[in-house]
């Protein structure tokens, strides 16, 4: 048993069950009562630009999901290194962003990049690749993985298993407000952002904290770079508002998320 539940029905039995229940929902996430995590895809200039200087003046560390190959990774690797040295996490986004090819909406998958024609052991190859040279970037040996398109198969076999040595976790981009026990560490709910204004982002907040739960915002262009797009006021008026309700909230990168949810397994 676990001593969350332990401690649970320790309290019950004493008959206090209410003044519990009050209690350890204080306690979920690392002592407050939800958790954010704020993640940004695909290595894009805007967020060296805009997003960094934001999260920085907020005092909030983020988790840069970063392809290795493209210009805006490639091109500018003392700033991204400049990013892991401010606290912020680089995670895994593979070297090419490899993506399932099959199926509507996918014919912009090339035919070298499609996952359905690779094998389990080239996924796994590419994406320790891209841990090593992010290693030798910032130094880190822990770090997450975004699954490119929230796909997790390659040759239409699942590559989890092969690469949970590799991560601490991994987030997807199915929908859901997790627990830390309903928490798939190694497919991470999250938010996929297009388009909302800053009080449905803001409202996305106060469901997690309804709900004691880990809400995962899932970014690519902030103010512009990507099809998939927030204004960057909008994405301003949800750091004032994490800012504003900190007494509530633990806003962490996901290396830190799944690295506490580890140490309560
Ligand atoms: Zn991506």
């Amino acid at each position: 048993m676990r001593p969350f539940f332990r401690l649970s029905v320790g309290v019950a039995l004493l008959g206090l069950s209410a003044f519990s229940h009050v209690c350890l929902a204080q306690d979920l996430w690392n002592g407050k009562r939800a958790a954010v995590s704020l993640t940004y895809d695909d290595s894009l200039n805007i967020h060296l630009d805009s997003v960094v200087p934001a999260l920085n003046k907020h005092g909030f560390r983020g988790t840069f999901y970063v392809t290795i190959a493209p210009e805006p990774f490639a091109k500018r690797l003392n700033e991204w290194r400049a990013v892991a040295e401010q606290g912020h996490e680089l995670g895994n986004h593979t070297l090419f962003h490899p993506c399932n090819g099959q199926g509507p909406g996918r014919e912009w998958v090339s035919p070298d990049r499609d996952l359905s024609s690779w094998t389990v052991a080239r996924m796994s190859a590419h994406i320790q690749a891209a841990n090593t040279t992010l290693e030798a970037l910032d130094g880190k040996t822990e770090r997450t993985l975004a699954y490119p398109c929230g796909d997790t198969t390659a040759g239409g076999e699942s590559y989890i298993e092969q690469i949970k040595p590799l991560f601490v976790g991994a987030r997807g981009v199915v929908i859901g407000y997790p627990t830390p026990e309903q928490v798939n560490r190694y497919n991470i709910a999250a938010h996929m952002i297009h388009g909302q204004s800053g009080e449905q982002l803001t409202a996305l907040v106060d469901e997690a904290i309804e709900r004691g739960a880990l809400v995962v915002f899932l970014f690519h262009g902030v103010g512009g770079e990507h099809n998939l797009n927030v204004s960057a006021e909008a994405h301003n008026r949800l750091l004032d508002y994490l800012s504003t309700h900190g007494d509530q909230l633990w806003v962490a990168p996901m290396v830190d998320i799944a690295q506490f949810l580890k140490a309560k397994e």
